[in-house]
């Protein structure tokens, strides 16, 4: 069988003018597979079009996922940003039912004055009291998937993400390469990059299934800095990250975040079928 790896853009279709709840055709149309919605500045969606992004994206065989507020922080020191952070994570999480989004992605926080360990302990504190509060309202079947984070004042290395997916059965990883590439200084340069970051995930969480962001990027010693297109020639490298997910038989869905989000998108999903044609 065919390793299943979807590719499709973080929003719209550069230019693209129509309602959301349409997109799913021209993403169809495009050769793309997957669609992670952003409410990255605020969740605003009516259920009845969050039910018509569904019904929409399951007829264009369309993979959603949903890309959460920016400004969630689950480590911060203010008691009262922790509850807001974790009521909108829960409000993300009704409403992705709704669209049929298979994994709630976010940022988990900022290191702040409690120190690594100490911001890491209270996201995982905030997650359990999320998680609780959701199975109290009988609300089951659902994925948080807390991102690997560019820059270096944030909660997010790769070691905290799988940690934080390993104490609970509803978190997995979503692993964003430009982010772990950034906060290391440029450190994915090629297949075996790739590889010791698989291998760290399947390891420690048994899992085979990826969800991740791509784009080119741009760094500084703080990290990330900016976006870049992938004909920017900035790092990291796709072809690799392709070759190692066809090769180890993974089965993964790749975010293009690239300011030319679904040209980039047809193109990593033209170096997969080229890949797939060699193989
Ligand atoms: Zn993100």
């Amino acid at each position: 069988m065919l390793p299943l790896i979807r590719v499709g853009p973080a929003g719209n279709p550069v230019g693209y003018r129509g309602s959301t709840v349409n997109v799913f055709g021209k993403i169809r149309a495009m050769g793309l597979d997957a669609y992670e919605y952003q409410a990255t500045y605020g969740l605003r969606l009516k259920n009845e079009n969050a039910v018509r992004i569904h019904e929409n994206s399951v007829k264009n065989d369309v993979l959603v996922s949903m890309h959460g507020p920016y400004y969630i922080n689950l480590s911060s020191a203010k008691k009262e940003t922790v509850e807001k952070s974790i009521e909108r994570l829960f409000d993300c999480v009704v409403t992705g039912k709704l669209m049929g989004a298979y994994r709630i992605v976010f940022h988990p926080g900022f290191y702040g004055e409690q120190g690594k360990a100490g911001a890491l302990d209270l996201c995982r504190r905030a997650l359990g009291e999320l998680i609780e509060r959701l199975h109290g309202a009988g609300i089951r079947e659902f994925t948080l998937a807390p991102e690997t984070t560019g820059k270096r004042s944030q909660v997010g290395s790769l070691d905290e993400i799988i940690k934080l997916s390993e104490e609970f059965d509803e978190v997995m990883p979503t692993i964003d390469f430009a982010h772990i590439h950034a906060r290391g200084g440029g450190c994915i340069r090629d297949a075996r990059g790739y590889m010791e970051i698989l291998d760290r995930v399947e390891s420690r969480l048994g899992s085979h299934q990826l969800h991740c962001h791509f784009t080119g990027i741009e760094y500084t010693d703080a990290g990330e800095r900016k976006h870049h297109s992938l004909s920017e020639g900035y790092g990291p490298p796709v072809e690799p990250l392709i070759e190692v997910l066809v090769d180890g038989g993974w089965e993964a869905t790749i975010i293009s975040e690239t300011p030319m989000k679904d040209a980039d998108a047809m193109k990593i999903k033209a170096i997969i079928n080229e890949y797939l044609k060699r193989e």
